[in-house]
Parts: structure tokens; sequence; C-alpha cells
């Protein structure tokens, strides 16, 4: 919806007001909301989905289907088989110094969401939240990327559709819309992007003490060792740079392969290239394009200024601004300055580094912000563990890359500037929910023997308490 700029705080105070019967709703409610969410997803809308998505990307069917539609539909299924357990009292032990009560653990609603999308996966990043916050009990007003006005149009009829705007909206718009809604004082914010605007999103909510999920990018390494096998590695690789024509959170950002494969790493990636997409990707139905103008500029200059500063291209390097092409490229022979080196690529770019010792690959990767993924293809066990033990990242997947994604049973999210907090299944619940600690007194219990006036013998059983208890 188009809403304007008075009447955002007049949305937020409707939801304000409908936020404990909405956060009162029993399970069966829950799950009622949730599958008329997926009826819509998977079967009135699939088509329009598709469409648009073509129209804001050239985005292929299949690619829709399995990483906004699917991803979402698992989600919902994934989130009502667990959803009973999750809103259950989860009881605790009490220790013998609290003899007589009893504890429990309630889960309760955060309140009035905002949940903020970008644009590369735009279905599944704004309905993704938006499954763990209706299951935890909240509203939500959601605020998808200004760069896929086609999906957002669709995924407003959706909303408007399902659900009644007192509980959930949606809001086009640039953004302008965005820090216009950031000025309200939400429960939670969940917001997904790059973490410069992620530190935007975190100052304004600490304006109001909002909590915040952050769910952000950066440059993914990807390690390939001596001992990995290199055509089962390059299946993965050309496929996770490629998806969504590397315009995706946790594609490979780059690699680092050891320096005796090098040579065998690149043929054998040159080859899977025009396996997977032709000698002409221009032409392959399976490739998609650049978002927009702005991106394509982007990643343009950053090609350029690899090349001022001679970098060797293995592969690709040329693009076609009409159509917001940029050829599949692999680079290697970059000096540490460039922009490919230095800034997250997010695009259809892999740069290579070789290396030849673990310590130089823990420390290179040690020296740069903590990752959103690290991936390791590897068949030597001490290696793997000693890059798992020495450097820190969101998530890492061991000889394949992205599918962590969609194990719903693994928490999502990077750390400290890959992302703060967690999505997916009980983890996405738990971000939208406040964990309410409740302790019952049923009986007298020793704690009154310590109530004043203290006295020697008081002292003496604090004394005993603390030791024994
Ligand atoms: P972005 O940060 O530019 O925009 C994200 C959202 O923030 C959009 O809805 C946009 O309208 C809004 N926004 C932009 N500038 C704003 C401002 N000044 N104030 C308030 N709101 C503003 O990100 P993007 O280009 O849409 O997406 C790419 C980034 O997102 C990459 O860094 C990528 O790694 C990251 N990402 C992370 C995940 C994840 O799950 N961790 C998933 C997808 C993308």
């Amino acid at each position: 919806m188009n809403y304007s700029n008075n009447t955002y705080a007049a949305l937020f105070n409707a939801q304000k007001e409908h936020q404990f019967r909405v956060g009162n709703t029993t399970y069966k409610e829950r799950v009622k909301k949730l599958k008329a969410l997926q009826y819509a997803i998977e079967k009135t809308y699939r088509k329009e989905i598709r469409e648009a998505l073509y129209k804001d990307f050239r985005k292929p069917q299949i690619e829709v289907d399995l990483t906004e539609i699917y991803l979402v539909v698992k989600e919902i299924k994934h989130t009502i088989s667990h959803l009973k357990g999750w809103l259950n009292k989860q009881r605790v032990d009490t220790p013998l110094s609290l003899l007589g009560t009893s504890s429990y653990i309630k889960y309760e609603p955060k309140g009035v969401c905002l949940i903020i999308s970008p644009w590369n996966y735009p279905v599944n990043l704004t309905f993704g939240p938006l499954v763990s916050a209706i299951a935890a009990g909240n509203t939500a007003i959601l605020k998808p990327s200004e760069m896929t006005p086609n999906t957002s149009a669709v995924m407003a009829k959706i909303v408007k559709e399902v659900f009644n705007e007192n509980e959930v909206a949606l809001v086009e718009g640039e953004v302008e819309v965005s820090q216009e809604l950031l000025k309200l004082p939400f429960n939670h914010i969940f917001f997904t992007g790059s973490p410069a605007v992620g530190k935007i999103v975190m100052q304004a909510a600490a304006r109001h003490l909002t909590s915040v999920t952050l769910e952000l990018g950066g440059k993914s390494p990807t390690i390939i060792h001596e001992s990995a096998h290199i055509e089962a590695a390059i299946k993965n690789i050309v496929w996770g740079k490629f998806l969504n024509n590397g315009q995706t959170c946790i594609a490979p950002d780059y690699v680092l392969v050891h320096e005796s494969i090098k040579n065998e790493f690149i043929d054998a990636f040159k080859l899977k290239v025009t396996q997977y997409y032709s000698e002409n990707p221009q032409e392959s139905n399976s490739y998609s394009r650049v978002v927009n103008q702005k991106h394509f500029n982007r990643l343009v200059s950053a090609i350029e200024d690899a090349k001022e500063k001679h970098a060797n291209f293995h592969l690709g390097g040329d693009s076609d601004a009409a159509s917001k092409y940029i050829a599949p490229t692999l680079v290697s022979n970059l000096s540490e300055d460039t922009i490919l080196l230095n800034d997250e690529i997010f695009g259809p770019i892999l740069p290579i580094k070789t290396y030849t010792s673990t310590k130089e690959v823990v420390d290179y990767i040690n020296s740069k912000e903590k990752p959103l993924a690290l991936y390791i293809y590897a068949n030597n066990r001490a290696f793997v563990n000693t890059v798992i033990q020495e450097t820190r990242a969101g998530s890492t997947c061991i000889n394949t890359n992205a599918i962590q994604y969609s194990n719903h049973h693994l928490p999502f999210g990077g750390s400290n500037n890959s992302g703060i907090g967690k999505s997916h299944g009980f983890f996405g619940f738990q971000e939208f929910t406040n964990a309410r600690s409740v302790l019952k007194k049923h009986t007298i219990g020793p704690l009154h023997l310590l109530f004043p006036p203290y006295n020697n013998f008081k002292e003496k059983i604090a004394k005993a308490t603390v030791k024994w208890f």
C-alpha cells in the first residue's frame, strides 16, 4: 500500500491498540493465518510472483520457486509443526535455595514489529521473518525494498488479501519511507540489508530502546584446500556464486585456493560456467541480471579498478549496460587495495587469492570483518577443524555452500558486522518474543529464614546457603 507520511503513525497506533488481541491468539488461530499466507504465496499468487521477479531482474522461474516460494513455505511448515511446543510454558529446574517455588519461561510476543527487507530475495526475506513474527503473536509493518517494485506490489496485494492492516500491513515506497517508519517506537525491528544501513537502523532503534535483529552481509570466504575434490567443489561454487546473479548474501564472495591447485581450479571453473550457462551466458535463461543501474555501475567500476591494477581475468570482465548484464567473471592477481578484495561484491564476479599455509588462510580471514558465511572445501579433517577453531563466522559449510540457509533447524545470521540475532525456525520465533520468567511460590521456603532483622543465627544460615546451595 502507498501510505502517506502521517498515516504511518496512525497505522502504527492501530496495530498498537490491537497488539494484545493478536498476542492472545491461540496456536490454532496463528496456524490459520500462516496457512492463509502459504496458500496465497504457493497457489493464488505464484504466477504473479514469478512474473514480478522476472520483470525486476530477470530471475529465472526455477530460482523463484526454489529460493523465494519454497523457502517461505518451508518456514511456514516447519513453524506449524513446532509452534505448539514453542508456545508451551517451558518449565525450568528449581535450585534447593528456592524450595517451595516453581518456575517457567513464557515466550510472549514483543508487540508491534517493523520488518525492513532487501531486494535480492524480496519474497523470502519479507515473508520469512513475517512467519516468525506471526508465530510469536506480533503485529507487523513490512517495508520491502524500493529496488524491486513489481515484487513489492504483488506482496502488498497478498498482505491486503490475507490480513487486516491492524495486524499486518505492507508499506511500499522509497528509502524515505523506511526513514519515517524508523522514527516510530516499535517493539522490535527485524532488518535485512547491508551493514551500512544496519548501523542507521540500530541508531534509530536506540532512540526507543527497540530491540533489533540485523541480518547483514559482507565478504564470505571460500577455502579450497589441496585435499578438496575439485570437480565436486566447482559444481557447488559456480552454482552458489551465480545463483541470483551473485546477489546473494551468503554467496562465496572470494576464493582462497591452495597455490598448488590454482590452475586446476581455474580450468574446472571455466568449464563448469560453460556447462551451466553456455558459451554465451547473455543468452542463457538460467542467468539473471544485476538489479538496477546503480548496482551495475558499482560492479563495472570494481572491474575497471581491477583492470587498472593489472589483475588477471580468466573469465568474463565484460558487460552490457543496456541489459544490466555482467558476464560470469573469474579474476586473480588482485592487489589488496582493489574494490573486489575490500567491498562485498554482490554480483557475478569471483576473485581468487592463493595461499600456501593454513596460518596464512586463518590470518587473512581474521584480518577482515567476521563473515556471514565461511565455506571450506577439504577432505582433511584436521584442516577443517583448525579453520573452524581459529576463525569466527555466522555459519560454515564443509564441501558445499549456501544450503545451510535451508535447514530451518539451524540458526541463520551473522556475528557483529555480518549481523546481530538469528532467523529461522525456533531462532526466528525467539527474536520476536520476550522470554518472560515466571516464578510461583507454593509454600514457605528456606528463604524466609533469612528475612530481617538479621542476627548471628541468620548470618550462619546465609553463609551455609552461599557455600552449599
Ligand atoms: P540495503 O541495506 O541498501 O537496503 C535494505 C533495506 O533498507 C531496503 O528496504 C531499503 O529501502 C532500506 N534502506 C536503505 N537505505 C536506508 C536508510 N538510509 N534508512 C533506512 N532504510 C534504508 O541493502 P540491499 O541493497 O537491499 O541488499 C543487499 C545487502 O543485504 C547486502 O549487504 C547483503 O549481503 C545483505 N543481505 C543480507 C541477508 C541476510 O540474511 N543476512 C540477506 C539478503 C541480503
